[in-house]
């Protein structure tokens, strides 16, 4: 049976869950802002990395991955990724970290093996060690964005931008819900993937909030000297200070792993962040840094235990959370979204999943 489905947020959460159940469910999809993607989507990094974020977030992961490699006809048969690999690098001196994170995928099958950090990265100050994870990738985010909404329009899925749900009331069974456009809606299932404003759209539904904190993460766009060679990985400091990447044109992407606890809304870079990602990556490398050409900060929004939150609300009758993605958001996005179909009994659970990890009541 068909039913009404309003889904809150139409950043990558929601878009991806949308193109999954649009079709046999009668989707509306509701977005504060005039674009969506706005706060966290179009601010990405954009790598998928099936060690980032831990081992409770690597089976989300790596069933994402036959999807982007693979996505098949309705998506255009063309890959969302496209090789990069990833370097983690520790100082030769130090004993024990690389040793220890490869012990926490133990058994998960990823491929890593040691390897001299020179070897991959030009231009290393001192001597780094290096672990290798070959199967690391870029996502193009925006296509991949753009496809699930596509997708999920296709089917029938109403896009409403400007749209903000402002209050969401039950009763008779069927939410009432007041939009910011003026609008009022009535639908039998709410679905929560406000991202950052994930436990404000709980609470305008009269649900307790599980503690979603929104953190700032800083990137900066550089031009360097030596250019980026075009194959440099990933390169990502095992104590956790900054990573980099190459862009076109022998630009460099890096950040200085920062997490601020921040308000919802929408963050920019400071000063501050900027100096701190390029004082740490020139501590690693010989590079010079010739121009800033871009700064930007998005939101990274965690539960308490750093994993996603999926599934029905324990108390609100009608209420589905699909939050919680913090740093990973893109590369889990699809099994992330199977996950949540399967809950609304709309397709398998991805294979390697255990739903129970996610759950709302856990907390
Ligand atoms: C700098 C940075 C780098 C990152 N790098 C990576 C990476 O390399 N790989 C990766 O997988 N992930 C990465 N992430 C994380 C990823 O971007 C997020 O996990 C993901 O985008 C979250 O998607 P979302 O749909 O939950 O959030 P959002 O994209 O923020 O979408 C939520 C939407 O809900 C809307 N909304 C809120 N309240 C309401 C309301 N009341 N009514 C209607 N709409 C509402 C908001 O306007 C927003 O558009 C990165 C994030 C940042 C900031």
């Amino acid at each position: 049976m068909s039913r009404r489905i309003a889904i809150v947020g139409a950043g990558m959460a929601g878009a991806s869950l949308a193109a999954l159940i649009a079709g046999q469910d009668a989707v509306v999809l509701l977005e504060a802002e005039a674009h969506p993607g706005f706060h966290a989507t179009g601010r990405s990094a954009a790598f998928w990395s099936e060690t980032y974020g831990g081992p409770g977030v690597q089976p989300l992961t790596s069933a994402s991955g036959p999807f982007l490699k693979d996505p098949g006809p309705e998506f255009g048969n063309m890959s969302f990724l496209s090789k990069r690999g990833e370097l983690m690098i520790a100082p030769a001196t130090d004993a024990t970290s690389l040793e220890a994170f490869a012990a926490r995928f133990e058994g998960s099958g990823i491929a890593m093996r040691r390897e001299d950090a020179a070897l991959r990265v030009p231009g290393l100050k001192g001597a780094w060690q290096g672990l290798w994870m070959p199967s690391c990738a870029d996502i193009d985010v925006a296509r991949l964005h753009g496809a699930f909404l596509t997708r999920a329009r296709r089917l029938g899925a109403v896009l409403r931008c400007d749209s903000a749900l402002l209050k969401a009331r039950r009763s008779g069974g069927a939410w009432q819900l007041r939009l910011a456009d003026g609008e009022t809606l009535t639908v039998d299932v709410l679905v929560n993937a406000a991202g950052a404003w994930a436990d404000r759209v709980a609470q305008l539904a009269g649900a307790e909030p599980v503690g979603i904190q929104p953190y700032r993460r800083t990137m900066v766009q550089l031009r360097v000297d030596p250019p980026a060679p075009a194959g440099l990985p990933v390169v990502m400091d095992a104590a956790g200070g900054f990573y980099f990447k190459p862009e076109p044109g022998g630009r460099v992407w890096l950040t200085p792993h920062d997490e601020t606890a921040v308000e919802a809304g929408d963050v920019a870079a400071e000063e501050i962040d900027v100096a701190l990602a390029i004082d740490r990556m020139q501590r690693v490398v010989d590079w010079r840094v010739e121009a800033v050409e871009r700064r930007w900060a998005g939101l990274r929004s965690f539960a308490p235990d750093r994993l996603p939150v999926y599934g029905w609300d324990p108390r609100i009758e009608g209420l589905f959370w699909c939050a919680g993605q913090g740093g990973f958001g893109i590369q889990t996005a699809p099994a992330g979204a199977a996950l949540c179909a399967a809950l609304l009994n709309r397709g398998q659970m991805p294979r390697g999943v255990d739903a129970d990890l996610y759950r709302p009541g856990r907390f």
